[in-house]
């Protein structure tokens, strides 16, 4: 087998990754609130498994390419590793380490049967053409074959991949098993064992946690006014729903800048413009504004849906927003939630806001185990109820701690692991 397993000495000089070191300083946190076991939190500072593998692929001009592959299984205390699957060019090792522990413990922060992954490949997916893309993505599966499962290893979409990536995963998968095995991914296209509600699950979890937040402010969603940085799949469903659910959205942007208007946009027409035009550019109907300008809107919730580190030391001080709802990952630094926290700025954090795509990827792996599948009514009542319990159990924990819900979902976070594994104990003793 090529499959290549870094040892120890060599893993160590990844573990400087700057992602990885502040979801450390994050497990810290919550490990301090709870007076976390010493041998557990030592434990969980690690990733289990690191895997690297080579992924020649013959591109369309028939020479063949290596590219390099990776799967990181952080924990596996609480159930099957279960993490998506990054394409982009700056996918290294340490990033990938990064990611895997924010799923560990966002898995653990929803209370699903889940440890932590993650996987990638460094390589521009736009510079591949759709067979070459399919050759990597199979190529890439087969390698790390051995290590991922239904009862193993889930991987799921994640930047640069989609349904169309996840179904030649599983059907590699399956070709090499002999036998179907849909539950070995999940963000397949329904047709083959995806679940209905998967595409608008993050941003229609954005919104149930508003819904709570704004209820334990004592005002409501409807009639609020919102601003969405991002109109991409979270920040477009997100701004959707809110807006079926009377809330004004007063600003929205991409990557082509900001649309402002004091009234309220018209969302479901600005959606049908993204899709057609590919983005907002040259959508007339609002004022122009730049994304920084459209961070500092005065407004009910601010909901960060597109890059990380947005809201930073620089601007912090400058948010007039009375909530965050972190749809995007990492959005808002560590050290800045605690200057919006100290000015009374209420931050959901992005483990449990963004967490409705991850909550449906585990019902899409249930209904596949079953063979059995619920409608979308049936899914978004699910979806609701396991993000506002975590949203709820987090809220206790802040206030019990007096701490910012960042902290108080690592806390709530590290505990669920603490007490899992200390009941599973160390093997061998
Ligand atoms: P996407 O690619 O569909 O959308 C990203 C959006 O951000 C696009 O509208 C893009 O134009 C915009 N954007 C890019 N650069 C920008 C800039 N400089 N200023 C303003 N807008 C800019 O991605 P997505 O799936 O919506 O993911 C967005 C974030 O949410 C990421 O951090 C992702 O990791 C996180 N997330 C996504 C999901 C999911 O299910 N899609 C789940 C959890 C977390």
């Amino acid at each position: 087998m090529e499959t290549n397993h870094l040892t120890n000495s060599t893993i160590e000089p990844h573990l400087n990754n700057p992602l990885f070191l502040n979801a450390l300083r994050s497990i810290d946190e919550g490990a301090a609130l709870i007076n976390c076991d010493p041998n557990v939190l030592a434990r969980l500072k690690r990733p289990k498994r690191c895997i690297a593998v080579s992924v020649p692929v013959r591109m369309d001009d028939y020479s063949v390419k290596v590219f390099t592959g990776y799967r990181v299984q952080y924990n596996s205390t609480l159930g099957p590793y279960k993490g998506g699957v990054r394409y982009h060019q700056n996918v290294d090792m340490g990033e990938v380490v990064g990611l895997a522990c924010l799923m560990t413990l966002k898995n653990s922060v929803m209370g699903l049967p889940y440890g932590g992954g993650k996987g990638g490949i460094t390589v521009d997916p736009t510079k591949l053409s759709r067979t070459e893309k399919q050759n990597l993505t199979r190529r890439y599966t087969s390698e790390i074959g051995p290590f991922i499962g239904p009862s193993k290893d889930i991987p799921a979409p994640d930047v640069g991949t989609d349904s169309q990536t996840m179904a030649w995963m599983m059907d590699t998968f399956s070709q090499e098993s002999g036998f179907s095995q849909p539950g070995v991914v999940t963000g397949k296209p329904v047709e083959i064992g995806g679940s209905l509600g998967r595409t608008g699950a993050t941003g229609l979890g954005c919104i149930y946690v508003a819904e709570k937040a704004f209820e334990k402010k004592g005002k409501s969603l409807n009639g609020s006014r919102i601003v969405i940085q991002g109109f991409g799949n979270v920040g477009s469903h997100a701004a959707l729903y809110a807006h079926e659910r009377g809330a004004k959205i007063l600003a929205v942007s991409d990557v082509s800048g900001g649309y402002f208007n004091g009234d309220g946009l018209n969302i479901p027409e600005m959606i049908a413009y993204a899709q057609k035009n590919k983005s907002l550019s040259g959508y007339g109907k609002g004022s122009n504004i730049s994304n920084e300008e459209l961070l500092q809107l005065d407004c009910d919730a601010l909901m960060p849906c597109a890059l990380e580190n947005v809201i930073t030391m620089s601007n912090a001080e400058k948010i007039k927003a009375k909530m965050i709802i972190e749809g995007a990952n990492g959005p808002v630094t560590n050290e800045a939630t605690k200057v919006l926290h100290k000015n009374g700025i209420f931050v959901i954090p992005d483990v449990i806001a963004n967490g409705g795509g991850v909550v449906v990827s585990y019902f899409e792996w249930v209904q596949d185990i079953m063979s059995f599948f619920w409608d979308e009514d049936e899914i978004n009542r699910r979806l609701q109820s396991i993000i506002v319990k975590a949203f709820e159990t987090s809220f206790k924990m802040a206030q019990e701690k007096n701490v910012d819900m960042r902290s108080a979902a690592m806390a709530v976070a590290v505990q669920r692991l603490e007490k899992a594994m200390l009941l599973r104990g160390l093997y061998p003793r």
